[in-house]
């Protein structure tokens, strides 16, 4: 009985480390409001608020057809993009794989291979080459003239999602790579210029407009979808918010041209450095390991604590702490395979797996489920509440006193582990797999309710929303375009994330916030940027 009482003080131990308590939240939230007021001042602190340029958002009425670069991800994507003008449209696209070479080889290379990937798709999907009109921004058809000779050159707009210095929409240097990329000859140089001299090159008749970033991109594709849209936010590999600012707000651009305009700007914050300064987040043994083992430590720390890339990793540091406890192993039977061993070997979308197994094996306990599960739950207007999950560990203690459904979900999930970290199915207990459930849920809980301080603070600097509620909205709602798959596939993140939302600035603006996914974010996004881009001539 005393081993049984020294396991659940160190299972307790943990849990508590995970705890974000509403004060906690608050104060986050506050140095979230600083840090916005920090960077929207001057450049060189942890979130770069980054002006960029483009000054308003579509209302869904907008119309033309445009070509899309999205590099950033795990492929580059081309996509010719039908805006119809009643807040939808039609995309078609191609994946290119960029490979390791081109990642860290010449910029040059890299950007060759982009010009020729636009080449390709365009003689591959080009449907009728001499049907397109004079005029493409005015045009409804589908089809794209590429020929050189044609009067205007195809607007394509470039979705890169690397942190760039904007000066311009069209226009950013670049600052550094991130994600595995670093080609040489680029960071410093201006992405657009280095892409139109590739396309230049190759005698391609397409002209780089706009530069958008995947947050930015979010946040426009939303807003025509949706008619309104005041924040683009990610959840996925990494995480970032983008917003619409006043622009005698962003005083970082001094008495520029773009500051005397006046109206509003949409700043792409790059949150993921939140708390690189180490100061307000609640940090774990599990967290420091993390970062001190990361190709970044130190930088990127809000992220660490949320995105897709991390969760994992996070979980399988709390899972060999287990393993490894003494005097007596805690999981596994003190055994680890060799994913389990390996760095970032447990994937978050495993989390979500054994999450989901629970989610959906349980029988409600009163009245209707809510909506809670996956991408439906996204477009749900309103408050989504959790179902009452009981992350206690009384849940697990004595697995035999658990009803049999609940048995029954234990038993999934311990073949989700035994299947997907290629475990001795000897080794795993259905204990085992209910303590991993817990892991699970304590790192997803805590990124859901960091996201929701994020999204806090966004209501509060536009205006929307007060610290501690208490803001009686005018507006009827406010939208904000999503897009990762963390908050479209991990059980319970949204609602999670709401939950933390209405803690921080009361439910009278909660329920009033509209989350969507912003469907196909990175093409109609930067669509939207070119289209931006020719108004401005
Ligand atoms: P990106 O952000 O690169 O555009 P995604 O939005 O698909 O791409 O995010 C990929 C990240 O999401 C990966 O870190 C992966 O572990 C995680 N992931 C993938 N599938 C799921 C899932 N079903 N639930 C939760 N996370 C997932």
């Amino acid at each position: 009985a005393s081993s049984e009482h020294s396991q659940r003080a160190i299972l307790d131990a943990i849990e508590q480390q995970f705890q974000l308590t509403d004060d906690a939240l608050v104060t986050i939230t506050k140095q979230f409001l600083e840090d916005f007021r920090l960077g929207l001042g001057e450049y060189n602190h942890p979130m770069a608020m980054i002006p960029t340029y483009v000054t308003g958002v579509p209302n869904g009425s907008e119309t033309g057809t445009f070509l899309a670069l999205d590099l950033g991800g795990t492929n580059l994507r081309v996509c010719e993009v039908q805006l119809k003008g009643n807040h939808d449209f039609t995309l078609r696209q191609q994946k290119y794989r960029v490979s390791e070479a081109l990642k860290t080889g010449e910029a040059t290379a890299l950007f060759d291979y982009l010009a020729d990937s636009v080449d390709a798709f365009l003689t591959e999907t080009a449907s009728s080459p001499t049907s397109a009109p004079a005029d493409p921004f005015a045009s409804s058809s589908s089809s794209l003239d590429y020929l050189e000779g044609n009067s205007a050159a195809i607007p394509l707009g470039l979705t890169f999602s690397f942190p760039v210095e904007q000066t311009a929409l069209n226009e950013g240097k670049i600052l550094t790579w991130t994600k595995g990329f670093s080609a040489k000859n680029a960071v410093g140089h201006d992405v657009v210029k280095l892409l139109q001299d590739a396309f230049d090159r190759k005698h391609l008749h397409v002209r780089c407009v706009a530069l958008v970033n995947d947050t930015v991109g979010a946040l426009l594709s939303r807003a025509y979808s949706a008619g309104d849209c005041l924040l683009g936010a990610i959840f996925g590999t990494g995480t970032n918010g983008a917003y619409l600012e006043k622009v005698e707000n962003i005083t970082k651009l001094g008495n520029s041209a773009a500051r005397q305009r006046g109206g509003h700007m949409v700043v792409n914050c790059e949150w993921g450095a939140f708390n690189n300064s180490r100061t307000t987040l609640p940090t774990t043994p599990f967290d420091n390991k993390l970062d001190r083992e990361s190709i970044n430590p130190r930088l990127q720390a809000f992220e660490k604590f949320i995105s897709g890339m991390y969760l994992g990793e996070i979980t399988r540091n709390i899972l060999l702490a287990l393993v490894d406890a003494a005097p007596r192993p805690l999981l596994f039977n003190g055994k680890a395979s060799r994913e389990l061993n390996q760095h970032y070997g447990l994937d978050t979308a495993v989390m979500s797996e054994i999450e989901e197994a629970w989610e959906n094996g349980r029988v409600p306990t009163s009245g209707k489920a809510e909506g809670v599960d996956g991408a439906s739950a996204i477009d749900t207007v309103g408050v989504a509440t959790e179902s009452k999950t009981n992350d206690s560990l009384s849940h697990f203690t004595a697995v035999e006193e658990l009803s049999a459904e609940d048995q029954a979900r234990l038993e999934r999930i311990r073949s989700i582990i035994i299947q997907r970290l290629s475990m001795d199915a000897a080794d795993v207990s259905l204990r085992d797999a209910a303590v991993v459930r817990w892991a699970a849920s304590l790192v997803a809980r805590r990124a859901a309710k960091l996201s929701g301080s994020a999204v806090a603070a966004i209501m509060v600097q536009t205006g929307h929303a007060k610290l501690g509620g208490g803001y009686v909205p005018k507006e009827d709602r406010f939208v904000i375009g999503v897009d990762g798959s963390l908050i479209e596939h991990y059980p319970n993140f949204n609602a999670r994330l709401r939950e933390s939302v209405r803690t921080l600035i009361g439910e009278e603006v909660e329920k009033k916030i509209e989350l969507g996914m912003a469907k196909d974010g990175s093409g109609v996004g930067a669509a939207l940027g070119a289209l931006e881009a020719t108004k401005h001539g």
